[in-house]
């Protein structure tokens, strides 16, 4: 980074960052990404922990999540992870396996409350898109933010009984008000910066939690006078979405809803090696937001050690830490441009190769964007 902005000079700490490779493709698409940074932020003083999560740190430990990995996420202002998983460990116990015995836990650990996931199709990737090319024209840039701790995915009660001679399944949808306004205040801060362009989506024509939930983003749209503010259902967002991706920007909604439509947005880009993530904590840790950065992905196995995986997931995820956890949006927004600009050169590893275009690996995929950096 040549031109130091005033928003680079505010900061003045150390930034200290965990950095959890994890398995699979993990490890070699996290190297990119932390030399990524390193040509990114000259000047700056991040500082990288690296520990062992998932099947790695089973192997080595006999735990997903060992202690020593959790005490240096406690200690740093944000986590980069990589991914977990694969079929060795898949025959641990349900409760043991690495993503529920590694990820669920540091979730829940750090209040993760928000999931960003950008679906980002870029211009010359819309023949990945499965849908027609005169829909995807241009490329979209879609940003879904879901609530990660509410919800049907934890309300009590939560079991299976027996009732008449029958099993009987019962999940609890609770959202509280706070809750709501918590993930929906971050969504407006997060569109104001963007195009302004805010859909919630509920289904407040069946759910009692749907009434709350849109009448306390409507009451909340008030102090956000800057952005549009669109209500859908659940039902008419899914089509939508697949009917006109580019009408959108950025879209809120709870726990359920977001898990799924979340991943069709995914699967409408075509491709998964490009997409980053966000969960964002609670915590502020002095001007640090705290939060877990990681690619949408998983850890990949069927090409793992090959030098063939696509590092622009994580390399996205990081530049998203810097922007979310950091404030660091001008370094965020260079790295995202040298992504573009690669794309544009025609650089391309398998997941996403075309005729006429580069093929590469890992390595020089990560070396031309830094190349890229202004
Ligand atoms: P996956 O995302 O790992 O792979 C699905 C397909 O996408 C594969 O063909 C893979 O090669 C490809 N792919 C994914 N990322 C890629 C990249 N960066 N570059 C090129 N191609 C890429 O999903 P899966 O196969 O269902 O799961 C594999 C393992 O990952 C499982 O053990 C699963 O539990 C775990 N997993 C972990 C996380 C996580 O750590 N957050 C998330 C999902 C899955």
């Amino acid at each position: 980074m040549n031109s130091e902005t005033t928003e680079e000079k505010a900061v003045t700490k150390s930034i200290k960052v965990a950095v959890l490779p994890g398995d699979g493709i993990g490890p070699e698409v996290m190297a990119q990404a932390i030399e990524v940074l390193n040509a990114a932020c000259q000047g700056i003083d991040l500082q990288f922990t690296e520990r062992l999560v998932g099947g790695a740190a089973i192997d080595a430990t006999g735990k997903a999540l060992p202690e020593e990995t959790l005490e240096t996420c406690s200690a740093s202002d944000a986590i980069l992870f990589g991914s977990v998983g694969g079929p060795k460990w898949e025959s641990l116990p349900p409760n043991e396996q690495p993503e529920r015995a590694a990820l669920l836990p540091l979730r829940k650990h750090f209040s993760l409350f928000a999931n960003l996931r950008p679906a980002i199709c870029f211009p010359e990737l819309t023949a990945a898109s499965p849908l027609r090319p005169d829909i995807v024209a241009g490329g979209f840039d879609i940003l879904c933010i879901r609530e990660l701790t509410g919800g049907l995915y934890f309300g009590k009660p939560k079991e299976t009984r027996e009732e008449k001679g029958e099993k009987v399944a019962i999940d609890t949808m609770v959202y509280r008000a706070s809750e709501i306004e918590r993930i929906a205040r971050l969504a407006f801060e997060i569109a104001g910066a963007r195009k302004r362009q805010l859909t919630s989506v509920d289904k407040m024509n069946v759910l009692e939690n749907g009434l709350l939930w849109r009448s306390v983003v409507k009451q909340l749209a008030g102090s956000y006078p800057d952005v549009e503010l669109s209500h859908l259902l659940v039902d008419n967002a899914a089509m939508q979405f697949i009917r006109n991706p580019r009408a959108f920007d950025v879209v809120v909604t709870e726990n359920t809803f977001g898990d799924i439509l979340s991943d069709e947005l995914a699967m409408l880009t075509g491709s998964i090696g490009m997409l980053p993530s966000a969960s964002l904590g609670t915590g502020q840790r002095g001007p640090y937001r705290f939060g877990l950065y990681e690619p949408s992905g998983g850890s990949a196995p069927d090409i793992a050690g090959k030098g063939i995986a696509n590092p622009i997931a994580q390399i996205l995820s990081a530049a998203m830490m810097l922007q979310y956890s950091f404030g660091l949006d001008a370094i965020a927004k260079n790295i995202d441009a040298a992504v573009r600009k690669t794309i544009a050169a025609g650089y391309r590893t398998r997941d996403i190769d075309s005729p006429d275009c580069k093929l590469v690996g890992t390595a020089e995929m990560g070396a031309a964007i830094r190349e890229n950096l202004s």
